[in-house]
Parts: C-alpha cells; sequence; structure tokens
C-alpha cells in the first residue's frame, strides 16, 4: 500500500518537556520582553520556530558519538572521521574546520578580501555580507527577478542571474574575490538553486578565471529540490546530487549547524593548496590547530555522523514535506506567503495580512508579537525591523519585504505541533484588521533586532 501520510522517520528516545504557559503569562512576558521575541526566555516559549540554526535534534548515534569523541589536540581521530566524510561529499582536499559558519567565513573572506575587492552572489546571508564588508569589499547580489516576487511560482527561485554575472565580471575585471552561490538561499526564502544554474555559474566563473564558492548550509534540502524538480535528476541520489555540486565549485563553506545536524560546527573546504595554506595560519591564529579548529573531538565525531544522516532519503521526504504541509495549509486559509514553500522555513508576507499597518508600524513585528501571545510561538522579523534604515529627515527607508519566518528546527517538533500552529493561525486570519502596529522606543545603531525595544501603539 501506498501511504500518503508523510510520518517522522524516526522514534523518540529523550524527551525535553516543553512549559506550557497561559495567554495571560505570556502577555506579560511579551510586555517584560519589550516586544521583542529574542528578549524572552526560551523557557517561556511553546513552540520555537526563530531559527533551525543550531537547534537540531540529534539522533542516538550522534551522542554514542560524543561519548566516542577523541580530544587529543593533534591529529584527533574524530578530525580523522571528520575530514574523511566532508572530503568524500566535497571532494575538495584541504578541510578546515571552524567553530560555525561565521568562522570560514571570516577566514575565507578575510583573506580575499580588501579594499577594492567585489563578491558577487545569488543572495548574501547576512554573516556573509558583514564579513565581507568588514574587510572593505562589497558584496554584490544578483537572484534572478523571479526571486523577487513573493507570489511567483517557479522551481528555482534562488537562482543567480548569469547573464548579470557575466557582465559583472567583465565591468569588475581583476578585482572579483569571489562568486557566492549560496545554497538553499537562506536569505532568499531558502529557495533552491538548480543545478543547471550552478553549472552555468561555474562556467562563467572558469571563462573569467574567478574562484567560485558554494555556501553549503542546506546542501541536503536543495538536493531533494533538484532531485524532485530537474530534468533528468530524479534517478540520481541526493547524496550524489550534492557531489555533483561540490565538484563544480573551487571551495565551500558550511555552518555545520543546519545541514549537519549539530548544534555547533562549520568547516572551510578548498581544492586550491596556496589558498589552503593562507587560510590554515589563519584558522591557526584564530580558531584553533587544524585538526580541531573551532571544535572539540565530540562535536567532530557528532559532525561526521549528521553528514552522513541528512542524506537519508526518509529523512529529507519528510523534512521538505513537513514544511510543505504547514505552509500548504496557511495558504489554503489564505495567509499570504512567499511562495513556493522553501526547505526550512515558511514565510509570511506580513505587509499583505496587514495591510492597513504601514511599514514604519512593523506589521511583521505585530503579527510576531501576535504569535506569541496566542500561542507561545517565537517567531523572527525579517522586514524594516531588522533591515530598515533611517533617512536623513529622520523618516524610516523600510525595507523591501515585511516578512514573519517560521523556521523549522530539524527533527524537533511532531505533527502535533505543527497542527498546533495551523489551528493559531486560523485565529490570526479571523483578527488581522484589530492588529496594531508598534514603534521602537530604544534601539542601538547596529543589528538593532536583536536588542530593540518596542512599544504597541494604541
Ligand atoms: C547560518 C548561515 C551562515 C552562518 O553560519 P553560522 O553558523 O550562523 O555562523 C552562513 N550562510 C548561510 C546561508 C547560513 O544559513
Amino acid at each position: 500500500m501506498q501511504h500518503k501520510t508523510v510520518i517522522e522517520p524516526f522514534r523518540i528516545k529523550s524527551v525535553e518537556p516543553i512549559s506550557v504557559s497561559t495567554e495571560q503569562e505570556r502577555t506579560q512576558y511579551l510586555k517584560d520582553a519589550h516586544y521583542n521575541p529574542f528578549l524572552l526566555r526560551s523557557d517561556n516559549v511553546i513552540i520555537d520556530f526563530m531559527t533551525d540554526s543550531g537547534t537540531s535534534a540529534m539522533s542516538a548515534r550522534q551522542w554514542a558519538g560524543i561519548m566516542e569523541g577523541d580530544e587529543a589536540y593533534a591529529g584527533s581521530r574524530s578530525w580523522e572521521r571528520m575530514e574523511k566524510e566532508v572530503r568524500d561529499l566535497t571532494s575538495m582536499r584541504y578541510i578546515l574546520p571552524t567553530h560555525q559558519g561565521r568562522a570560514a567565513e571570516r577566514i575565507i573572506y578575510g583573506h580575499l578580501g580588501g579594499k577594492g575587492k567585489v563578491f558577487i552572489s545569488n543572495t548574501h546571508f547576512d554573516t556573509t555580507r558583514a564579513n565581507i564588508e568588514f574587510s572593505g569589499a562589497t558584496a554584490i547580489d544578483i537572484p534572478i527577478a523571479e526571486g523577487k516576487d513573493t507570489a511567483l511560482q517557479h522551481p528555482f527561485k534562488g537562482n543567480m542571474d548569469v547573464a548579470a554575472l557575466d557582465l559583472l565580471l567583465k565591468e569588475h575585471k581583476g578585482h572579483v574575490g569571489a562568486v557566492i552561490l549560496t545554497v538553499t538561499n537562506n536569505s532568499g526564502g531558502g529557495q533552491p538553486v538548480s543545478m543547471a544554474n550552478a553549472e552555468g555559474v561555474a562556467a562563467i566563473c572558469k571563462r573569467h578565471g574567478v574562484l567560485f564558492l558554494l555556501d553549503c548550509c542546506r546542501i541536503a534540502e536543495n538536493s531533494w529540490f533538484i532531485k524532485h524538480r530537474e530534468e533528468g535528476m530524479e534517478g540520481v541520489t541526493y547524496r550524489e546530487i550534492a557531489q555533483r555540486m561540490f565538484a563544480l565549485a573551487d571551495g565551500a563553506v558550511m555552518s555545520a549547524k543546519k545541514d549537519a545536524l549539530v548544534n555547533m560546527g562549520g568547516f572551510l573546504a578548498l581544492k586550491d593548496e596556496a589558498l589552503a595554506e593562507a587560510c590554515i595560519n589563519l584558522l591557526i591564529i584564530t580558531e584553533g590547530f587544524a585538526t580541531y579548529g573551532g571544535l572539540s573531538g565530540r562535536d567532530m565525531e557528532a559532525l561526521a555522523i549528521g553528514l552522513q544522516e541528512i542524506f537519508d532519503p526518509h529523512y529529507l521526504d519528510y523534512r521538505i514535506k513537513s514544511t510543505l504541509f504547514l505552509g500548504m495549509k496557511m495558504h489554503e486559509m489564505g495567509v499570504p506567503l512567499m511562495l513556493p514553500i522553501g526547505g526550512h522555513a515558511v514565510y509570511v508576507d506580513a505587509k499583505k495580512l496587514y495591510p492597513h499597518i504601514p511599514p514604519e508600524q512593523y506589521p511583521g513585528q505585530a503579527l510576531v508579537c501576535e504569535l506569541y501571545e496566542l500561542a507561545g510561538i517565537r517567531t523572527v522579523e525579517i522586514g524594516s525591523v531588522m533591515f530598515g534604515t533611517y533617512n536623513a529627515d529622520g523618516s524610516l527607508q523600510p525595507a523591501p519585504m515585511e516578512l514573519v519566518r517560521l523556521a523549522i528546527p530539524r527533527r524537533v517538533y511532531t505533527q502535533s505541533h505543527i497542527e498546533y500552529v495551523i489551528e493559531t493561525f486560523a485565529e490570526i486570519m479571523k483578527r488581522r484588521e484589530y492588529i496594531r502596529g508598534l514603534k521602537i522606543i530604544k534601539e542601538p545603531r547596529f543589528l538593532r533586532h536583536f536588542t530593540a525595544h518596542f512599544e504597541p501603539l494604541s
């Protein structure tokens, strides 16, 4: 029999209790947190959809690996396992362990960057952009046009605009630090990148003699989309799809907190010896010796195992389909979303949900607060709170989109948790016209979304 029900392909061996609060209690918690979910205690959250980064549940095999970790300073057995696993997957000769993604980014972009250098990506993730700009270089995003329209359906909205890439490489000849393809495109809504696009980007980079890097945090999720959406790929395994994509690149940066199913970890993988040597020097100065980087032996053990588990077809099927299930139920209810649904998150278009709330009253933040108060669901605003700036006259220059992200931790929540979220959205839809915006009463100069204080408008 062919079942329609997608089950979680795991049994639960160890549980973490959720402390269930009342709506009245949450009203107070939210007030105490100045209407900013980053300032909430996680103990007061029922469903935490703030991020899928470092929030995965590890398997029994990974926990067993934690006990087996070899904590030797040099030549650790756990490092050998991690290096072998990453090398088999990426076919890259030089593997540098780092404590998370941005540490690998600081090393490679610190080395390649500097004033006058240009980096080009489908969309730079915020830490990627920050590390490039911190070096003095410039980061340019060139997603395909379809990727910028939230309602438009397209199988690979994460693709890079290859025609624009060709022009930019001519324009900035001699000054390009690297071309970076982010798979899936996190800041662009978790949208996938096709193999054909990666091949196109690789060919253009080769022709211009510039370095081509993959930001491969969600390469396994991306492989699912390629297998199911790209012609000629249906017979190829997920792991082999990833291997083919790595084969096109000169290097890769990974935050293992995503698709390596660990709570902390990352790596930089490179093919070129001279480049790797320069990066290993920086690794030793700021992260740690070359056989552990910023990681404990036990972390490297868990990472090596996680990288195998992530390509399990049953896991990936469950992962993408359960995200899709949440998204489609919300879509059927009329919740305005970024479409199609991506791999790791569902993005609500708060500008369309609350058309009566102008950007300077932060419709996304209003939804974030509403979700928490009603149901204890923690999400994150990706709109004018996060990306808004001020004009010379003090008025707000809003972000292009007012999104709220529901990022789903891997292997953590079950079907009933998801149904609880869906039920909450039915209520959100009922009261949408009565919801008011907020104003910011205190904010720092940089990355204000983390610490800003808000007040609801009456
Ligand atoms: C998370 C992430 C990073 C940064 O990794 P950290 O482990 O958070 O430092 C870089 N790029 C992308 C696409 C990411 O999703």
